[in-house]
Formats: C-alpha cells, sequence, structure tokens
C-alpha cells in the first residue's frame, strides 16, 4: 500500500472562509512534513517514478508526491525543499493558464493565485522532476463531451510535450470529476496513470487511471500526517471525494 500525497498551494494561508484556504499547506509546515518522511527513511517520487513500485516491480519505503494546478508558490516554496531532500514530484499543468491563474476557482471564492509560466515548467522538468496534465480548462472531465475531454487530454499533453521535450504520462483530473467512459479516454490518449481524488493509499490492484490520493491540507498535523500516510484509517477505506 502506497500513499500518493495530493497538495495544492504551498504557501501562507489566506482567510477564514476563502475557498481553497484548506488547500494552503503554510511553507513551514511542508517543509517539515517531507522532513518527517526523510527521518523515517521515505523517499518522495513523482508518479512516474513512483509506477515501477505500484506495479510491485520495485520495492522501498516511497510516497507520491503531486501538486494540483501548478501553482506559482510550489515552484517557489516546495522545489528547493523538494530538490534538498533529493525527492522527486508530479506537478499537474493547466495549459491554457500558462502564466495565468486560478480563475476557475475565484468564482467559489478563492484567492488569486498566479499558475507557472512557460519557464518555469521547463524548470521544474530540468530539475528533475514531472509535468503532468491537467487538463487545457481545468473543466469537469465527467460533464463535456468526448470531443472536447478528448480535446483537454491531446491538446495539454502535446504542449507539454512541446515545452519540455518529453513525453508527459501522468494526468489529473480537475475536480476529481472523472467516470469510467473517461478513464478509457485518458488511456487512449496516450497517458499511463491519473490521479483521482479518492481518499485512500494505492496499491496494484487500483485503476491505473483512477488512483487514490491522501489529500494533505493547511490543518494537518505532524502526527496526523504520518497516520493518514501510512495507516489503514477508516477515513482511508471509505474512499470518499474530495472536490477541488
Ligand atoms: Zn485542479
Amino acid at each position: 500500500m502506497i500513499p500518493i500525497l495530493m497538495y495544492h498551494l504551498i504557501d501562507i494561508p489566506p482567510a477564514k472562509g476563502a475557498y481553497l484556504r484548506g488547500a494552503s499547506v503554510h511553507p513551514a509546515r511542508f517543509e517539515s512534513q517531507m522532513k518527517w518522511l526523510h527521518r523515517f527513511g521515505y523517499r518522495g517520487l513523482s508518479m512516474r517514478d513512483l509506477l515501477p513500485y505500484l506495479r510491485g516491480e520495485k520495492r522501498g519505503k516511497v510516497v507520491g508526491l503531486t501538486f494540483d494546478d501548478g501553482y506559482v508558490n510550489v515552484m517557489q516554496n516546495a522545489l528547493p525543499v523538494l530538490n534538498q531532500m533529493g525527492f522527486t514530484a508530479t506537478n499537474y499543468i493547466v495549459t491554457g493558464e500558462l502564466g495565468g491563474a486560478n480563475y476557475w476557482a475565484q468564482p467559489k471564492g478563492a484567492m488569486h493565485a498566479d499558475l507557472m509560466t512557460i519557464d518555469h515548467v521547463r524548470q521544474w522538468h530540468a530539475a528533475g522532476h514531472e509535468i503532468g496534465s491537467h487538463t487545457v480548462e481545468h473543466v469537469y472531465m465527467d460533464r463535456v463531451s468526448e470531443i472536447d475531454a478528448l480535446r483537454q487530454l491531446t491538446e495539454s499533453k502535446n504542449v507539454l510535450e512541446s515545452l519540455i521535450q518529453a513525453e508527459v504520462e501522468s494526468f489529473c483530473y480537475p475536480f476529481g470529476a472523472e467516470a469510467p467512459g473517461v478513464r478509457k479516454l485518458v488511456q487512449q490518449a496516450g497517458y499511463s496513470n491519473a490521479t483521482a481524488t479518492f481518499t485512500g493509499l494505492a496499491n496494484k490492484t487500483d485503476d491505473f487511471f483512477a488512483l487514490p490520493r491522501i489529500s494533505i491540507i493547511r490543518s494537518t498535523h505532524p502526527v496526523r500526517f504520518m497516520q493518514k500516510c501510512f495507516t489503514q484509517l477508516e477515513e482511508n477505506k471509505r474512499r470518499k471525494l474530495v472536490k477541488y
């Protein structure tokens, strides 16, 4: 059983009541979480690096590290920590908003947060981390037409691949919105894996096109962090859906 951690923003959390406040992990807390993993002998890996462990081809103390949306604050506050620890991580990019902002979340009351530029994407990749796709427009993949769903998958993949000159094989469903038909399209578009927002530890019997994750939020304290990652909590078994 392998935890795949889901992060969004690594920044000082916004004021109470703001949407995404819960999804903002303080930089100091993020650093301490990575240090805890390191201290316990775990290695943080991007989805690409994690796949052999998920398939059971490799064994070791590993944890998947994923960041949704491609926030600039992840570049600023998480990247140096990851590099220092020798960890790798996947950053899921919304290609229609390169150098833009989280406009899809603002009508829900989220604060403005800048998204990575083309240069940031290249820097992330050049540092040995993985770039994944999070669609072109951060859409609900279970609500768009099949043609649009395929476009969201292939266009974002092509754009990212041409930017980094490397294969993009990992996908993440915006808002965790997926369905059996959508999973097939992800596979058809040439991805090797996709993460969803079901809570739970991942294992090789899971559908690799809807992998569960462990959501790490603002209020996740250190002991709770380790419990969430490494124990089969009731909440991990229930596989409830988190909607970001
Ligand atoms: Zn997202």
